[in-house]
């Protein structure tokens, strides 16, 4: 698809939705209620009703269904992973973001290839395994060979034999020859943000720079899966505009890749906008999304795509961080700086927004275990080519929680061996016990026969 084509965003029908169920009745929430537990996903009808609701009542029925929903497919597993800024080098003017051209507040940096491994290698020592890495619109001199030698270099990078083995990538939309050379490098995820889906918006918040074209940025997933890179990853940056209007874009988007491509995006991420250096939007952002609005949209979400992950950055504090897991989260990130350099050195003012969640990544291991959840490093169904519409077909039958339960298990138990600290260790290993135990059948038996491999020495193994 060209720039030029995007029709899929269709205002009029999303403004006459919205319209239409601003107010629904109990019988109509209950009704779409009843729909998202059949876990086959929902419509934009669906999407307004649910966000129609007024009733705290019924705002809890919501959350209990998509807690449902996510312990029927994901069980208790919360995939861990790292951004890696390469660089904040950055030729756009988006004005909510620290890295934009005109912002002299920021100190520029692009890492060069042996930065990059360095830093790698500081995540490896964490105990990462994946890595999204993410850079501004803007290259040294080899251009976009710069972002796949980039890529490159965390596959390479190596400590005490261990290594990051999927690297995710968010970048500026590429061309369907730069993302067939992307898809080349063995990338997982190609991640990017429409930021917003609302045109008038999209033009008041991106004044300078390639990012100004809506409609090349709009139309860059279907470019990337063209070019056979299966696993698409989608957002919208909250804060912007009104968040109804956006979920219901944001359906439009995936219903087009599903009809044109068979399948979905792989992630959704739910970004809302932090204060950043140089930005005087990103203080008093145009339409902020209260943390009660916000706990509804992941909620929402979970019920509208039942098997696309979502992805909770550390934009977000510690307490919302765990209050959304039990509402449809996915996966998260952990220890995180938006700094290029920031993992081997200390540098707050070059990050592109605050954060919210500073705590290191053996801490939030810790709390997400006490809390239940088993912390995935397994990286398998993306290196088994189990990705796009295979993971999808291999996730709708239930099979995630047979696979994905297991080298949770194999994969945390790695990261308790070579990284956690003791406390961390104790907590953990109790964790892996107790779920194998509460496991039955084939998922049982796999996981205590991969937790002991690993314990007898072994690394990376998975079903
Ligand atoms: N430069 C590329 C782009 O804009 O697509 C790649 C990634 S950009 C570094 C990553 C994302 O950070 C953006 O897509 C945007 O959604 C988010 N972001 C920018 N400013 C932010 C802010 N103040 N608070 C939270 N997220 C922000
Ligand atoms: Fe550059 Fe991306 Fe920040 Fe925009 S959001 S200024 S493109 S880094």
């Amino acid at each position: 698809m060209t720039a030029s084509q995007n029709t899929f965003i269709n205002d009029q029908i999303i403004n006459d939705i919205l319209e239409k169920y601003a107010k629904p009745d109990v019988a109509q929430i209950q009704e779409v209620l009843a729909k998202a537990r059949e876990m086959k996903g929902l419509s934009l009808e669906d999407v307004a009703v649910l966000m129609g609701i007024s009733e705290p009542k019924q705002l809890a029925e919501l959350f209990e269904t998509a807690n449902h929903i996510k312990d029927t497919i994901y069980g208790k597993r919360l995939v861990m992973f790292a951004p890696l800024y390469i660089t904040n080098l950055c030729a756009n003017e988006c004005t909510y973001c620290a890295f934009r051209v005109k912002n002299k507040a920021i100190v520029r940096r692009a890492l060069n290839q042996q930065e990059i491994k360095r830093e790698t290698e500081a995540l490896i020592k964490q105990g990462h395994k994946r890595v999204l890495l993410v850079a501004g619109e803007s290259y040294p001199k080899q251009g976009f060979q710069y972002v796949l030698d980039s890529v490159r270099s965390v596959y390479e990078a190596n400590f005490n034999d261990d290594n990051i083995r999927r690297v995710n990538v968010n970048v500026a939309p590429l061309t369907l020859d730069e993302f067939k050379a992307l898809k080349a490098e063995k990338i997982g995820t190609y991640q990017l943000f429409q930021e917003t889906y609302h045109r008038d918006t999209y033009k008041t918040v991106h004044v300078g720079g390639k990012k100004m074209d809506y409609d090349w940025r709009v139309s860059a997933m279907h470019r990337a899966m063209e070019a056979g890179i299966d696993d698409v990853g989608i957002g919208v940056l909250f804060g912007l505009n009104d968040y109804r209007y956006e979920m219901l874009a944001m359906m439009q988007h995936i219903k087009e890749l599903e009809n044109v491509f068979g399948v979905g995006p792989h992630t959704i991420s739910v970004p809302r906008m932090e204060p950043a250096t140089g930005s005087d939007m990103s203080i008093a952002p145009p339409s902020p999304v209260s943390d009660d609005n916000f706990r509804r949209i992941v909620a929402i979400l979970r019920c509208a795509v039942p098997y696309t992950g979502i992805i909770m950055s550390t934009r977000e504090s510690g307490q919302m961080r765990r209050d959304t897991f039990a509402l449809g989260v996915s996966q998260i990130s952990a220890g995180s700086r938006t700094n290029p350099g920031g993992y081997e050195e200390e540098d707050d003012i070059s990050g592109q927004f605050s954060l919210g969640d500073h705590r290191p990544m053996d801490e939030v291991i810790r709390d997400v275990a006490q809390m239940g959840y088993v912390p995935s490093f397994c990286t398998g169904c993306y290196r088994l080519g189990r990705t796009g519409q295979d993971f999808m077909d291999l996730a709708k039958p239930g099979a995630i929680k047979a696979h994905c339960g297991p080298n949770a298990l194999s994969s945390f138990m790695e990261y308790l061996n070579h990284y956690a600290s003791p406390e961390t260790y104790k907590i953990g290993v109790e964790l892996v016990e107790r779920t194998i135990a509460e496991l039955e059948g084939l998922p049982a038996e796999r996981a205590r026969k991969l937790v002991d491999r690993v314990n007898n020495g072994q690394s990376d193994v998975y079903c």
